[in-house]
């Protein structure tokens, strides 16, 4: 009788495994986690969350000629072209981060961005880039939803998907493991993170954020579930000339890399929403930036700008930070 009630015991114990697996998606580098008591599971829930980001990367990447994005843009200034229903949604939800950005951020970046080569570190021609901002215009991208079409009316326009296209792919790729019947897991889609559940030991997620210029020193270190952390900084993509660094994050109005900030980072519930934030937060700045994130409902900021001043967003709770938040400025030592 005593047996019975051991063995009971012990078979109600779940036994939790964490798969994790890293991968070049993107040309960035990918980390999927799962956890789960079946490993196996875990194990096909994230070979799953790969093919699904592999096929997102097909649809969307702007280097692929095979891709949508592709398409749309050899079209442009000849015709509207038909594209999937999940192009479609995602064009339309950047445009609307556009409008409540008022342009900072901008799909449309890529009529200018694709001047910049951040491989080879060469300036463009500077009357490439002016040329090329006439082009910048998220209004140039002409939706119709009833044939599902996408128009850009200028022939110079071209569309890119490199400050959202991540986020998305996180979400997806989270999704698709839930779908499976995994209820914890953490996507890092190139440093875009989303999480769901705990970890294997049931804490939270704990995620830190990194100083954009002294690599061992961190900025933040939060306990997230069901939100997503998403960094846009300075000291990813960029080349220096003269002293000056020109990073990947291109200001609309003038074609060139913003100067004012090294990082943001922008936490909220949706990966796609924090990764098209937190590039506009990066283009606003640190004033207009924060002042955009603390109207919105369940976004928050942490903002550093070029001089190395960290300034959080309001609404930033103490429950997903460690350490005290001591009301909005933080000025790091240098
Ligand atoms: P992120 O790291 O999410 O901030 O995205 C940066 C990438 O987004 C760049 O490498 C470009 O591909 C693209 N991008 C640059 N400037 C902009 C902009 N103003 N609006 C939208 N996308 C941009
Ligand atoms: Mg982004």
């Amino acid at each position: 009788m005593r047996w019975i009630l051991v063995m009971a015991l012990v078979g109600n114990v779940a036994y939790t495994e964490t798969v994790r697996e890293k991968q070049t998606k993107m040309g960035s580098p990918f980390i999927l986690t799962a956890v789960h008591e079946d490993e196996d599971l875990a194990k096909a829930a994230i070979a799953a969350a790969w093919q699904e980001i592999d096929r997102l990367e097909a649809m969307i990447s702007s280097w692929r000629q095979t891709s949508e994005t592709s398409a749309v843009n050899r079209a442009a200034g000849l015709n509207p072209v038909v594209v999937s229903p999940e192009t479609y949604g995602l064009i339309n939800r950047a445009l609307k981060v556009s409008s409540l950005s008022g342009g900072a951020f901008d799909i449309t970046f890529a009529s200018a961005g694709r001047f910049w080569d951040f491989r080879s570190g060469e300036l463009p021609d500077p009357a490439a880039v002016a040329k090329a901002v006439e082009a910048i215009d998220y209004r140039n991208v002409l939706l119709d939803p009833d044939k599902q079409t996408v128009f850009l009316v200028q022939p110079g326009t071209r569309i890119g998907f490199g400050a959202i296209g991540k986020g998305y792919a996180a979400n997806r790729a989270l999704r698709v493991m839930v779908a499976m019947g995994i209820k914890s897991a953490l996507v890092n889609a190139g440093g875009d993170l989303v999480a769901t559940g705990v970890q294997e030991d049931g804490a939270p997620w704990q995620i830190s954020i990194q100083h954009p210029r002294e690599r061992k020193r961190l900025l933040a270190q939060l306990r997230i579930t069901e939100q997503a952390v998403v960094t846009s900084g300075d000291y990813e993509r960029f080349f220096m000339v003269d002293g000056k660094r020109y990073s990947h994050i291109i200001d609309p109005r003038t074609g060139y890399p913003v100067e004012g900030m090294q990082s943001v980072t922008v936490i909220c519930p949706d990966a796609e929403l924090a990764d098209a934030l937190a590039t506009t937060v990066f283009v606003l700045g640190a004033e207009k930036g924060l002042e955009l994130v603390n109207r919105l409902k369940s976004v928050d900021a942490i903002v550093v700008d070029a001089t190395g001043t960290v300034t959080y967003s309001l609404n930033i709770h103490d429950q997903i930070m460690d350490g005290p938040v001591s009301n909005t400025q933080h000025t790091t030592d240098k």
